[in-house]
C-alpha cells in the first residue's frame, strides 16, 4: 500500500490521494477516495478524533428529505443567506448529506432515538462521531498520520504532487508523494482561542494560494459567538434562551439582531446574560444536549438558568463564517490541477451566501463537499501515467518557512500571531467595519508581512508555529481586502461606513496571491436574487 523508507532522515510516503486536515470534511474525503480504489494517507496536526472544531461539540446537521420539504428548505434559505447563495447547490448539499447520513446510520453510528423511537440523525455528537469516523478509516485501509501537519504542498510540472511537513512528536520531517491532495485543513479563528480551533489557522489557504488558487467570500468573516466570559466554550445554542444586561442592571432588547446589540453594548462596558426565557423543561434538555457548555458554569458554581454571568463575544472567523478556497467545479477542484478542497477549508458562499453557516449547514458541507472532492481526487489521481514514488517534486512554502533574505529572530511567531489578534478580534475592527479602521488594520498587517516572509525563520518543529503566523497574517489580510472591496453592508460584512446592502454587490470578491493581494470580482450563476 503505502511506502515507507524506514531509517531515513526523511519520513517518505506514497500514496494516490493525500487528505490534509483530521475533522469530518477530511474523514469523508478520506473515505469516499478508499471507496474509489484509491490508496489514501490523511496526515493531521492533531489527532484524528479529537482535533477540529466539531470533535468536541455536538452539531447539529441539516438533514432535508428530497421532495416538497426539500424545496421549501432551499426557498427558506433563499430569503435568508442574503442573495449570494446557489439553490442548486444548497439541493445538492442537502442530498449529498441526507444520502451518507443514512450510510452512517447503515455502518452502525448509534444515533439517538426520537420521540416515536427512530434514529435521529439531525445530531452529531462530535467526540463519538469523530471516534466512529476514525475507526471506518482505519477499517477502509485508510494510514492516519496524527501530530503530522501539512507545511507545504508539492509540485510536480504545475500539478500538485503532494505535500510535506513535520511529525512534531519525532521532529522529523515527512514527505508524501500523491496523486491529489484534499486540503480539509478546516476555517480560520485567527488566533481566538476557543475550544477545537487552537489549530485552525488558515494554513490550507496559504498552501493553496502558493499553489495559484484563489479564495471567496473572505469578506464574511466576521463571525462571532457568545460565550461566558472566562470560558472557551462558545457553543451558541443555550443563548437562544438568554436575556441580556447592561452593568447597571438595565434589560437590552435583543428581539431583533441579538449579537449587534450585545457587540454595540459590550463596546460600552460589561454585558451579563442569563438563560431565563425558556420552561424548566427545557433546561434539563439543554443540560442533556449540550453537557460541555456547562460545566463552566458549573466550575464556577453559577446557575446560569437563576444568576446572571459576564459574557463576551468570541471570533469565530471562517470556522462558522463562510470564506475559503474558492471551488472552481462541483468536484470541489480548485483550478489547480490536482488540488481539491473540501470543509470550513472551501468557500460555502455558494451554500450559506452572506450569512453564518452554522446550526447545521457546516456539518452538511463538510459531508457533501468531503465526498465529491474525495471521489474526485480518487479520479484524478487514476488518471494520472507513470509511478507517484517517482514524481519529481519541488516545495511550494515560502513565508514562515523559506524567508526571501537573511533569517533573523527579530520575528517572532508569538508577536506576529499578537498583531493579528489585535487587528482581527475587536468588535470595533473586524464586527464593526469601517474604511478607515480597515485601511489602518491593513497597513499594519501588510507590514508584519513583509517582514515575515523576509526574514522570520521555519525551522524543525517551530516551522508549524512559523507557518501559522505566516497563514494568520495572509488570511486577515485577504479578508480585510475583501471587506474593502464589498462596498455595502451584508450579511456578516457589517459596514458603519456603508450601511446599505447594495444591488450592484450580488457577486463574489476573489483574492489572490501574497505579497500585492489581487481582488477582482465575479458574478454567481445561478445565485438566488430576492
Ligand atoms: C462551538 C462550535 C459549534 C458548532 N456547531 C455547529 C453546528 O451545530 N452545526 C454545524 O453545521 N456546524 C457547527 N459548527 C461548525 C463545524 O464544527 C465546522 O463547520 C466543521 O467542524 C468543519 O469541518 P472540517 O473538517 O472542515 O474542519 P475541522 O473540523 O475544523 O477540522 C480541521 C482539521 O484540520 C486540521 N489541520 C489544520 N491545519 C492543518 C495542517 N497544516 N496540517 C494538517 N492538519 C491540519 C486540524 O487539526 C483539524 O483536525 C460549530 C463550530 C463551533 C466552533
Amino acid at each position: 500500500m503505502v511506502h515507507h523508507q524506514r531509517g531515513a532522515e526523511v519520513l517518505e510516503l506514497a500514496a494516490d490521494v493525500l487528505v490534509i486536515g483530521g475533522g469530518p470534511a477530511a474523514s469523508w474525503a478520506a473515505l469516499a477516495a478508499a471507496e474509489a480504489g484509491a490508496r489514501v494517507v490523511v496526515v493531521d496536526k492533531g489527532y484524528l478524533g479529537t482535533s477540529g472544531a466539531t470533535a468536541p461539540t455536538n452539531t447539529g446537521t441539516w438533514f432535508v428529505p428530497p421532495g416538497a420539504e426539500r424545496e421549501a428548505a432551499v426557498a427558506r434559505r433563499q430569503l435568508l443567506n442574503g442573495e449570494l447563495a446557489v439553490p442548486r447547490w444548497v439541493d445538492r448539499t442537502l442530498d449529498m448529506a441526507w444520502q451518507r447520513l443514512h450510510t452512517l446510520a447503515d455502518w452502525g453510528y448509534k444515533f439517538p432515538n426520537d420521540d416515536s423511537g427512530k434514529p435521529y440523525l439531525t445530531n452529531l455528537r462530535g467526540p463519538d462521531y469523530m471516534a466512529f469516523m476514525r475507526r471506518r478509516l482505519v477499517r477502509a485501509g485508510v494510514a492516519i498520520l496524527d501530530h503530522h501537519p501539512a507545511l507545504e504542498l508539492l509540485v510536480d510540472s504545475s500539478v500538485i504532487a503532494g505535500a510535506a511537513g513535520i511529525d512534531r512528536q519525532r521532529n522529523r520531517p515527512w514527505r508524501v508523494r500523491a496523486g491529489a491532495v484534499v486540503l480539509a485543513t478546516g476555517g480560520c479563528a485567527f488566533g481566538e482561542r476557543m475550544l477545537g480551533a487552537t489549530g485552525l489557522t488558515g494554513d490550507g489557504y496559504l498552501m493553496a494560494v502558493e499553489a495559484g488558487a484563489a479564495l471567496s467570500g473572505m469578506e464574511f468573516s466576521a463571525q462571532y459567538a457568545c460565550a461566558p466570559i472566562q470560558s472557551s466554550i462558545n457553543k451558541g445554542m443555550p443563548f437562544v434562551w438568554a436575556s441580556f444586561f447592561r452593568e447597571d442592571g438595565s434589560r437590552l432588547d435583543t428581539s431583533k439582531d441579538r449579537y449587534v446589540v450585545v457587540a454595540r453594548a459590550l463596546l460600552e462596558g460589561p454585558v451579563w446574560a442569563q438563560l431565563d426565557r425558556g420552561i424548566p423543561e427545557l433546561r434539563l434538555w439543554l443540560r442533556q444536549a449540550q453537557p460541555n457548555c456547562f460545566l463552566p458554569y458549573d466550575r464556577n458554581g453559577v446557575d446560569p438558568f437563576t444568576q446572571r454571568f459576564p459574557v463576551t463575544l468570541r471570533c469565530e472567523g471562517t470556522v462558522r463564517g463562510v470564506g475559503g478556497i474558492k471551488l472552481t467545479g462541483d468536484d470541489c477542484s480548485t483550478g489547480v490541477p490536482g488540488l481539491y478542497a473540501a470543509g470550513d477549508a472551501a468557500s460555502r458562499e455558494r451554500l450559506t451566501g452572506a450569512i453564518s453557516g452554522g446550526g447545521g449547514p457546516n456539518s452538511s458541507w463538510a459531508i457533501a463537499s468531503g465526498n465529491w472532492a474525495g471521489r474526485a481526487a480518487a479520479n484524478f489521481a487514476a488518471r494520472e501515467v507513470g509511478s507517484i514514488r517517482d514524481r519529481r517534486v519541488t516545495g511550494l512554502g515560502r513565508a514562515g518557512l523559506r524567508p526571501a533574505a537573511s533569517a533573523h529572530s527579530d520575528s517572532s511567531a508569538d508577536d506576529i500571531l499578537q498583531t493579528v489578534r489585535e487587528e482581527f478580534l475587536p468588535l470595533q475592527r473586524n464586527f464593526f467595519r469601517r474604511d478607515a479602521t480597515l485601511r489602518q488594520s491593513l497597513e499594519r498587517l501588510d507590514r508584519t508581512w513583509t517582514e515575515l516572509r523576509d526574514h522570520l525563520p521555519g525551522i524543525g518543529v517551530g516551522a508549524v508555529k512559523s507557518r501559522e503566523a505566516a497563514a494568520l497574517t495572509a488570511t486577515s489580510r485577504w479578508a480585510y481586502a475583501s471587506a474593502l472591496a464589498r462596498a455595502e453592508s451584508r450579511g456578516m460584512q457589517r459596514r458603519l461606513d456603508l450601511p446599505a446592502t447594495d444591488p450592484q454587490f450580488v457577486c463574489s470578491f476573489n483574492v489572490s496571491d501574497l505579497d500585492r493581494i489581487d481582488v477582482t470580482r465575479s458574478e454567481i450563476p445561478g445565485a438566488s436574487v430576492t
